[in-house]
């Protein structure tokens, strides 16, 4: 078969994972297959080895051991922070969260004003992504069970002061969480003189694999499990643990950890080289949250008159993988919820693409895409009925 080029600039929705981790998970299938909790020696034998990995995200987050869960991905551990939250302030019917939080923050807000009578406050962002912390100051009541904002946005890659934040939190008595699902292996994150109660990270997002996460939950805070059944993680997530995916993350931390610094200046090198010439070689282009502290690695752009998703195939042709909104939200025709809250005009967000480097991505990569991008666009614009110029433009009855 022939092997397929592939360009893979979607490394915010998943990545590939390290060889290294991948070896470090193998023996767990089939040699040191125990159940960490039995009491012989095996179970013992690889009890040390999940210690071995909490001991690695606390390294990668400033965190102690015993502060670290493990979860099913991301998404579980966002929503068993939140869930915490409500379940040990049962009188406490208002959440502070923003309004471009991840599906797995947002929906589960959604669900507790719609089913379970909770008042939720969202906080806006201005024209480059960023909230403010006065609106967060003087949204807070007496009644606010949780706050809960994300350390970097998915899409666009800019960047939220949740230190700053937490502090107000704190100072209020009220729970802080933060997804850092983004953040995590990106940022420096040391957590041991933050104000963070709970933070989720995922695996594969740095290059562990799909299904595993990890929970902060600091010393100290008092704490619900969101799944009910055996003793495991010291009552806090029940589960037989899954020992190959979370020596896998284990890996990935220590990795992440000790690389973070020569990887962000590989890969915001290599960002800043795709935007720079995106900007010098087609014209009507923004990129979104660009006045805002961002990750190093992520480049949403706008393409005036052009629907994101006819760029993403025409792409994709070329062995390039980038995504329009978010992976969890593409699949509805709607400009990102992103973008639109950044107040994005609508002619702009339509024709976004959010490219999202790694550690594999080359130099030659984001030539070949720096060549092959404008001829898509003008193509793309030709036929677009809302190009400038062209007959429609300015006469466009949208439909509602
Ligand atoms: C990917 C992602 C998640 C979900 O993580 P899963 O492990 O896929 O459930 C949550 N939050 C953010 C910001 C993400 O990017």
């Amino acid at each position: 078969m022939k092997k397929e080029k592939i360009i893979y600039l979607d490394n915010n929705a998943t990545t590939k994972v390290d060889l290294k981790v991948v070896r470090e998970m193998t023996p767990f299938f089939t040699e040191l297959y125990g159940n960490p909790s039995s009491m012989h020696f095996f179970g013992g034998k690889v009890q040390a080895h999940l210690d071995t990995a909490r001991l690695r995200i606390a390294n990668l987050l400033g965190a102690k051991p015993e502060e670290i869960i493990f979860t099913s991905c991301g998404t579980e551990s966002d929503s068993t922070a939140i869930f915490s939250a409500i379940r040990v302030n049962p009188e406490k019917k208002h959440i502070i969260t923003t309004v471009v939080e991840h599906p797995g923050i947002l929906n589960v807000c959604k669900y507790l004003e719609s089913f379970k009578g909770y008042k939720v406050t969202y906080l806006k962002v201005d024209a480059e992504g960023r909230i403010s912390l006065d609106e967060l100051k003087g949204a807070i009541t007496e009644h606010t069970a949780i706050i809960s904002i994300m350390w970097a946005n998915n899409e666009t890659g800019v960047i939220f002061p949740v230190e700053e934040a937490a502090k107000i939190a704190a100072s209020r008595n009220v729970l802080f969480h933060s997804d850092a699902v983004q953040a995590a292996g990106k940022l420096p994150i040391n957590l041991e003189n933050s104000k963070i109660d709970l933070l989720s990270v995922s695996g594969h997002k740095i290059h562990a694999p799909k299904g595993i996460g990890a929970l902060y939950i600091r010393k100290g805070t008092i704490f619900a499990p969101f799944l009910i059944g055996g003793h495991q993680e010291k009552g806090r997530r029940a589960g037989t643990e899954n020992v190959p995916y979370i020596a896998g993350l284990g890996k990935a931390a220590e990795l992440a950890a000790k690389n973070l610094k020569k990887e962000n200046s590989y890969v915001k090198k290599l960002r800043d080289k795709f935007e720079q010439g995106v900007l010098k070689t087609i014209k009507n282009v923004r990129i979104n949250g660009q006045g805002a502290d961002r990750l190093p690695n992520t480049s949403n752009i706008s393409f005036e008159y052009v629907e994101g998703e006819s760029i993403l195939i025409f792409l994709s042709e070329k062995g390039i993988c980038a995504s329009s909104g978010s992976a969890c939200a593409s699949g509805s025709l709607d400009p990102s919820h992103v973008l639109l809250s950044m107040r994005v005009p609508l002619t702009f967000a339509h024709g976004s693409i959010r490219f999202s480097f790694s550690v594999y991505n080359t130099e030659d990569e984001v030539d070949f895409v720096l060549k092959e991008l404008p001829a898509i666009i003008k193509k793309l614009r030709i036929i677009s009925p809302f190009a400038e110029g062209k007959p429609l433009f300015g006469e466009v009855k949208t439909e509602s």
